[in-house]
């Protein structure tokens, strides 16, 4: 029997539109959104707490009811109205919520089981999936006597056992320490590839979202900002928040005097710029580069730096402008006080309608 048709069904696309929900206070946790995933796809819901992932993540597994107007649909059929044991889903949670007298064969097994599969059938999946987490030698023991990330390994096992036809994951590398998380979500990211499982992921870590994803829903105050490929909105975001919430930015404000002029003015210098630059300009540390001499670019101060192993973080001063950061590689050698040329290429500054904080 196949990994395939051993452990998952046909994956289902899931269409989520126009979902919102006001709780019995009244708090509006989520406005309302709409978002399709493909089958088969992986998709993260990304934002910072309390803007609303968790939410939208009940309601697709028929944990809350949208307010009026909100559909869920899996795979062409309304599920809105379906309660939780009925829609086939896979949960995994922060918590992983194992039953802690049961082996790990026995926690993996267990919804089969319920649902009157057969012993051989049982056995078979079962192994399957010890095979495919890789806890063949940890198949007798006992939650308590495995590490966070193996136990996080069986809930999903667990959760894929009974075929389910969306799997959601909420925060599920959370409890675990830096190391640990980072080899698990690459681990993870591959395992839910094998399954060819629609999965939608939920967390606050950018990191964890594009290893995982295939593309990431960004959320902000209960709404969904952008939805993309990591690349896409890290290169082009739509939104300031996408842009500051994907990786550190520099963002400078132009003038309505710069607009109208269709000019940057950075430093001392007025650069021209195109006519769709907006009021807000940001650019990414990585983009801007430093030299030795004050005559390439604008003249700056380094005003402080910052090892990062494969590269250095600068904060550079410079006359008229907040101070700006800038990446240089591992080796470079300035020193606080340090006159240096800032330069960029205009192609790599980024515009948005939206400067909020
Ligand atoms: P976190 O990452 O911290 O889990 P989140 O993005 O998952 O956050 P949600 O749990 O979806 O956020 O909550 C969205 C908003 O709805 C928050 O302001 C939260 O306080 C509120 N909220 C969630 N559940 C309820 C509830 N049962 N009653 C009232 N308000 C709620």
């Amino acid at each position: 029997m196949s990994l395939n048709n051993a452990t998952v069904n046909k994956p289902v696309s899931v269409a989520i539109e126009h979902c919102g929900k006001t709780f019995a206070d009244g708090t509006k946790g989520l406005m309302p959104s709409s978002l399709s995933v493909d089958a088969g796809e992986i998709v993260a819901l990304l934002g910072p707490s309390g803007c609303g992932k968790t939410t939208l993540l009940r309601i697709v597994a028929g944990l809350e009811l949208p307010d009026a107007g909100g559909r869920v649909i899996f795979g062409g059929q309304d599920v809105t109205k379906q309660p939780v044991e009925h829609r086939q889903i896979g949960m995994v949670f922060q918590h992983y919520a194992l039953f802690p007298h049961m082996s790990v064969h026995a926690n993996i097994g267990y919804g089969l089981q319920v649902r009157g599969v057969d012993a051989g059938t049982r056995k078979k999946i079962v192994s399957e999936l010890i095979d495919l987490v890789r806890l063949g030698e940890h198949a007798h023991k006992l939650p308590a006597e495995l590490s966070g990330g193996q136990r996080q390994r069986v809930a999903l096992a667990r959760a894929v056992a009974s075929q389910p036809k969306v799997l959601l994951l909420d925060e599920p590398l959370t409890a675990l320490d830096a190391k640990l998380k980072e080899s698990l979500r690459d681990e993870l990211a591959e395992l839910l590839r094998r399954l060819g499982i629609t999965a939608i992921y939920v967390t606050h870590d950018q990191q964890e979202a594009m290893a995982i994803a295939d593309r990431m829903a960004v959320m902000n105050r209960g709404e969904i900002v952008q939805i993309g490929d990591a690349q896409t909105l890290y290169q082009r975001p739509q939104a300031h928040f996408v842009a500051q919430f994907l990786g550190r930015i520099n963002t400078i404000c132009r003038s309505e005097e710069e607009m109208r002029a269709g000019i940057f003015k950075f430093g001392e210098k007025n650069l021209l710029v195109p006519d769709a630059l907006g009021t807000t300009v940001m650019i990414r540390p990585e983009n801007i580069t430093l030299t030795d001499s004050q005559h390439t670019g604008l003249p700056g101060l380094v005003q402080s730096r910052t090892f990062l192993g494969d590269r250095i973080q600068y904060r550079i001063s410079l006359p008229g402008h907040e101070a700006i950061l800038v990446d240089a590689p591992g080796s470079s050698a300035w020193r606080i006080g340090d006159a240096v040329g800032v330069s960029f290429n205009i192609e790599n500054l980024l515009s948005v309608m939206d400067y909020q904080t």
